[in-house]
């Protein structure tokens, strides 16, 4: 029988081009549950959807903030039976902290953080009965590595990533596996939406110098890698789509090989200096970058050496 997949945040983007993907799987493997928390922007992914409509694909109400919209679209479901749990649904934040009221933190909490934990806390005793499951998390590179002037967003994804490292071996012993899915940058609305919202801020609330560096060097670089090293939604569905498929799921998978580096730091130098140093220089000292990665790349790999040694030392190996 086709395993029932319930994705959050199908309107746009990652979830309308999964959702997608898996309904239109030729081997008929999904029956897809493509929830939205606005049913009145369906139309994107209906035309999308195409034949699979009300076949292979459904779309329901669920808003990730709302527990009681969860619940109804659960119960909707017969016996309550999700095979597969995909939560996509999140929202970015960037700019100057000055600049953010607690309010609109929290928001972001309560979609990125929240939204993923009521939707596990509803799945999870059905899943530990039938002793089996997959929940997968839309994470981020920047569940791994802060980077500047995303300070909440990123906070919000490295929650779930704490959150998700405690529960995965908890889940095993039920035989539920747990994967996070880490893209870098991704051509979505995601990134339209924080650019305009970034526009319209108001940076009275900061100092002039703190306001000039987002305004002119990080938005004007940010929007120059989404152009160069960005992915898009189906770039994603797909490392997806390959890792719901694997006999046993990974429980980290990043989508871009390019940003592996940069989230290796930190473990390379567990003081944080060559992290710090290394973005330091990436933003405000850019012509010394190229010296400072190679130097990464040195420390690395001795470390590298050193973990092997040590993993064989506590007899794993
Ligand atoms: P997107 O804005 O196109 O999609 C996000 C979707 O989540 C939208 O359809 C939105 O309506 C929905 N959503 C927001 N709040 C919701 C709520 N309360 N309930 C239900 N749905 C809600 O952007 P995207 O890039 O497709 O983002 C999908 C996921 O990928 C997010 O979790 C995001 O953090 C992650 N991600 C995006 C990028 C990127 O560069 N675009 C990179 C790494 C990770």
């Amino acid at each position: 029988a086709p395993k029932t997949v319930l994705i959050t945040g199908c309107s746009s983007g990652i979830g309308l081009a999964l959702a997608v993907k898996m309904a239109r799987d030729k081997q008929k493997r999904f029956k897809v549950i493509a929830t939205m928390r606005n049913l009145g922007k369906r139309g994107c992914l209906e035309a999308a959807a195409g034949v699979t409509l009300n076949k292979t694909l459904e779309i329901r109400q669920l808003d990730v903030c709302d527990e009681r919209s969860i619940i109804s679209c659960i119960n909707s479901i017969p016996n309550r039976h999700v095979d597969i749990l995909i939560n996509n649904a999140g929202v970015g934040m960037i700019g100057p902290i000055e600049c953010q009221t607690i309010e609109e933190m929290k928001g972001v909490m309560e979609t990125n953080f929240f939204g993923v934990v009521r939707m596990i806390k509803e799945v999870l005793p059905d899943m530990k009965r039938r002793r089996s499951g997959h929940i997968v998390v839309i994470s981020s590179v920047m569940g791994l590595q802060g980077i500047m002037f995303n300070d909440i967003y990123t906070a919000s994804k490295f929650a779930v990533e704490g959150f998700c490292e405690s529960l995965v071996i908890q889940a095993l012993k039920f035989n539920i596996f747990v994967s996070l899915i880490e893209p870098g940058p991704v051509v979505t609305e995601f990134e339209t939406k924080v650019y305009e919202d970034a526009e319209n801020a108001d940076y009275s609330t900061t100092d002039p110098e703190t306001a000039d560096m987002f305004t002119n060097l990080y938005l004007k670089n940010s929007k120059a890698i989404f152009s160069s090293l960005g992915q898009t939604p189906n770039d994603i569905a797909e490392h997806t789509l390959r890792v719901i498929s694997a006999t046993k799921p990974p429980f980290r998978h990043q989508t871009n090989a390019v940003y592996t580096p940069m989230t290796a730091l930190k473990h390379a130098d567990p003081t944080g200096a060559l992290m710090t140093d290394t973005f330091y220089k990436m933003v405000f000292k850019y012509d010394t970058l190229m010296h400072i990665s190679l130097k990464a790349i040195k420390v690395i790999r001795w470390q590298a050496r050193k973990m092997r040694q040590g993993v064989k030392m506590l007899g794993f190996s």
